[in-house]
């Protein structure tokens, strides 16, 4: 039997860390009081399991995994599941609580919880993946519920892994449950948009901050780190929208066209190129770390946590950046950009557009009903800007970035909504 460590993970920052840091700082101009602090820093709930699943070979391998429900405050908890080699339970508790805070600021009745399992998923057969989620699910049977914690696909999970967690809890209750898990397949109850729902809210956002700024969309530039799903959709989006998409990257590297790449022909190149760019053509090679120093108007981090930190936030040359990923800006670059004058739209509102349809899913799965494509767009669109709006109007008020104003306006909904439901 072979237990499958955590990766190291000395060279990068602690994003529980990173995350409360900026919560403190919204939580002082909010004036919040140390027992409510309390209960907001700490999550309501954690698991970790130590899962044994048979190989294709015959061995039986042990992965580690875990479950953190941040907060249940505001409605069930509400969160992906990341199946990747780094992950780990501070990196869980930091993805957990930024879904609560995501939750909050888009104004949706869900808590905040994450999932992950240390593993490469891109070294397993779909069998071994199989077995590895319902191993994950069964663990998870008390914990996840479609009143209590739904989960989601994250790094390394999508449809394919829903659809196996559906069915999986569904048999441990003896009959279909499709609510409890979103991002599913379209014929499992999925909705219509989820896929692109990220990518798109990140579209909006990047518009929305534009015009503040002034910029028009069909005068600028932009950069987008990491072509999975997040960055790839809102690079898809930004260039229909008339963005010139300069350079885009995924882990073969980065891809640089001074006249701007065509999307659609790099979305195709990977799909028939075993999930990468490695080979892409019709763009010059640069070196990856080159992608976030390139002059562009608008930066998209859409790939890790830490992409930006204090070691290379001074190169940054784009005016605006729109986080697609989840922490991909350490809190000791913060300051950096501020002086910088860089405008950030951070990602608990920009990259909101994911779970603001996982709540439409589970929405239509509730009523047993289908929406339009056309209906699932426009109402997250709807919500992405009115939430970029009531973000923006708080930093104005308080003269504070986007990020912590963002900060704000979750904490401010959360504290109020524990104050009125109470406590032992
Ligand atoms: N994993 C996505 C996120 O980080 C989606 C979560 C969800 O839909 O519940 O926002």
């Amino acid at each position: 039997m072979t237990y499958i460590e955590p990766a190291p993970i000395t060279d990068r920052k602690n994003p529980f860390e990173s995350m409360m840091s900026r919560f403190n700082i919204a939580a002082d101009i909010l004036g919040l009081d140390s027992e409510v602090y309390n209960v907001l820093k700490t999550p309501s709930k954690q698991l970790t399991v130590h899962l044994p699943v048979t190989m294709d070979d015959g061995t039986i391998k042990v992965f580690e995994g875990h479950r953190v429900v941040h907060s249940s405050i505001l409605g069930p908890s509400k969160g992906g599941v990341r199946f990747d080699p780094h992950v780990n339970i501070d990196e869980v508790k930091a993805l957990a609580a930024w879904m609560t805070w995501k939750c909050a600021v888009v104004d949706i009745p869900y808590g905040g919880a994450k999932g992950g399992v240390c593993c490469n998923p891109r070294e397993m057969s779909a069998g071994e993946v199989e077995r590895l989620v319902r191993a994950y699910t069964a663990a998870m049977v008390d914990i996840f519920g479609p009143d209590r914690d739904i989960p989601a696909p994250d790094m390394g999970t999508g449809p394919r892994e829903m659809a196996w967690m559906m069915d999986q809890y569904s048999r441990a209750q003896g009959m279909t449950v499709n609510a409890v898990v979103t991002g599913k397949p379209l014929v499992l109850g999925g909705s219509l948009g989820r896929v692109a729902a990220t990518g798109r809210g990140v579209m909006v956002s990047a518009l929305a901050a534009m015009e503040k700024l002034k910029m028009v969309p069909t005068k600028a530039s932009c950069a987008v780190q990491g072509f999975g799903n997040v960055g790839a959709n809102a690079a898809l989006l930004l260039s229909e929208r008339g963005v010139k998409i300069k350079a885009i990257s995924d882990i073969s590297g980065a891809y640089w066209n001074e006249d701007g790449i065509d999307i659609l022909d790099a979305i195709k190149y990977k799909e028939l190129n075993d999930h990468t760019l490695d080979g892409y053509s019709n763009a010059q090679s640069i070196d990856n770390d080159a992608l976030l120093e390139t002059d562009v108007d608008v930066l998209v981090p859409a790939a890790m946590e830490d992409a930006i930190t204090m070691e290379n936030a001074h190169k940054i040359k784009a005016k605006l950046i729109v986080e697609g990923a989840n922490g991909p800006t350490a809190a000791d670059a913060d300051s950096t950009i501020h002086d910088k004058g860089i405008v950030v739209v951070p990602d608990i509102l920009a990259n909101a557009g994911g779970v603001t349809v996982s709540y439409f899913e589970w929405v239509q799965n509730r009523l047993g009903y289908k929406w339009t494509a056309e209906r699932v767009q426009r109402r997250s669109d709807r919500i992405m800007k009115e939430a970029f709006d009531r973000v923006y109007h708080k930093s104005v008020e308080h003269k504070v970035s986007l990020r912590i104003a963002a900060y704000i306006v979750a904490i401010k909904k959360v504290a109020d909504t524990f104050r009125l439901r109470g406590s032992f």
